[in-house]
């Protein structure tokens, strides 16, 4: 992926193009549902394949205080770009090295006694102590320490606080159905999260607790707890499917592409391989060079449309590696070097990445970070300042 702030002069062949101030837009209605509590703002996964260090800094000038991501390599990216904020890293395995992590303040999610042992070792070599968020299991058997684990792990804790090597920063979890209106798992996790959270202030830490995905920020205030941790929405994708007509939030992404080659194909020629679509009529076929390598699903052959010179219009016959093609029939309005939008906001009538999910049986989530082939220029625009 090659990220662009300035829009060449020629536009890209393919283009995610990410709207920083819609995603400064979806800060402040996180915020505003989640006002007495701190902002994280997830920016794993490449920001959700927009692009993590230009979506974190937007996030951060919008009144996120923290940012939260998932390995090791992407808090670096972050630190490496300047970022100071508060960092969250929370899937780590107990052989990485967090010696750069802890010291360039890289707060650091712990599970079990290996990775605690880990990052104290960590720690020491660093010369300074390790902010750890220790991960109580509440109830999705993905990560986490078990309920039965959890004193032993608050017992390692204690005495890596007394040696000076950690500091107990907060207790925390994940919830697996909040996307469920009313779903009464989430009453359940809270309950085990604030179990674990009180036996650790039993130990005499301070921890704050932290549990809220997009979905929970948006719809259960009794689970913001000190700190929610909005992913999706950040991206303006409503958590719960809602349409982006019925929500707040703004999509940031668009992804685009350019007409190559517009031709007049006589009737009764087949199109793309296995020819799953036969021209019916002498009609105009449009090139768009955007396939499933940069983020088009294949299942979705027979069933996409682009919106091209200002008309939805079908993709026909199969999505190829690298290219699909455009039925538009009389041709009018078409030419090359025109753009094809694949999804966005909708705001023009162009699909969007909810559509796309339903039509697949998927989230939008998979679409959006499905955007990060290398041949697909990202752009960001509504760069603040
Ligand atoms: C991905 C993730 C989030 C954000 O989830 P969304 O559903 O995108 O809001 C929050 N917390 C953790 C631990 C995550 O892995």
């Amino acid at each position: 992926m090659i990220d662009a702030v300035e829009r060449p002069s020629s536009a890209p062949r393919a283009e995610a193009l990410v709207d920083l101030a819609a995603v400064r837009h979806n800060v402040t209605v996180l915020r505003a549902a989640a006002p007495k509590s701190a902002l994280m703002a997830v920016v794993k996964a490449d920001g959700y394949g927009h692009g993590a260090v230009p979506v974190a800094e937007a996030a951060l000038a919008a009144g996120a205080s923290w940012l939260g991501v998932c390995t090791l390599e992407e808090a670096a990216e972050l630190r490496a770009a300047g970022i100071t904020a508060p960092v969250l890293s929370w899937l780590h395995l107990p052989d990485d090295d967090f010696t750069d992590a802890v010291a360039t303040d890289v707060d650091l999610s712990v599970a079990s006694r290996a990775h605690l042992a880990a990052v104290t070792a960590a720690a020491r070599r660093a010369g300074r102590p390790a902010r750890v968020h220790l991960k109580a299991d509440t109830g999705m058997s993905r990560g986490g320490a078990q309920p039965a684990e959890w004193p032993i792990l608050l017992d390692d804790a204690e005495k890596a606080v007394a040696d000076g090597q950690v500091e107990v920063v907060a207790v925390w979890s994940h919830l697996a159905n909040a996307d469920v209106p009313g779903h009464p798992t989430v009453d359940a996790q809270a309950a085990r999260l604030t179990e674990a959270w009180e036996a650790a202030r039993r130990r005499g830490f301070t921890p704050i607790r932290h549990l809220a995905n997009a979905a929970a920020t948006l719809t259960r205030p009794d689970v913001h707890f000190d700190l929610v941790r909005p992913g999706i929405a950040v991206y303006g994708l409503d958590p719960l499917g809602r349409p982006p007509a019925e929500s707040a939030l703004r999509p940031a992404m668009t992804l685009r592409g350019r007409v190559a080659l517009v031709k007049r194909v006589p009737a009764g020629e087949g199109v793309s391989y296995g020819h799953e679509w036969t021209t019916q009529r002498d009609t105009t076929l449009a090139l768009v060079p955007v396939g499933y390598a940069d983020g088009v699903p294949r299942r979705l052959s027979g069933r996409l449309r682009v919106l091209l010179g200002g008309v939805l219009r079908p993709v026909v016959g199969r999505v190829s590696m690298d290219q699909v093609v455009v039925d538009c029939e009389d041709g009018v309005g078409v030419r090359e070097g025109d753009t094809a939008v694949f999804f966005g906001p909708g705001d023009d009538g162009e699909p969007t990445a909810q559509e796309w999910a339903d039509e697949l049986g998927t989230i939008h989530y998979e679409i959006v970070t499905g955007v990060h082939s290398r041949r697909v220029t990202r752009t960001h625009a509504g760069v603040a300042g």
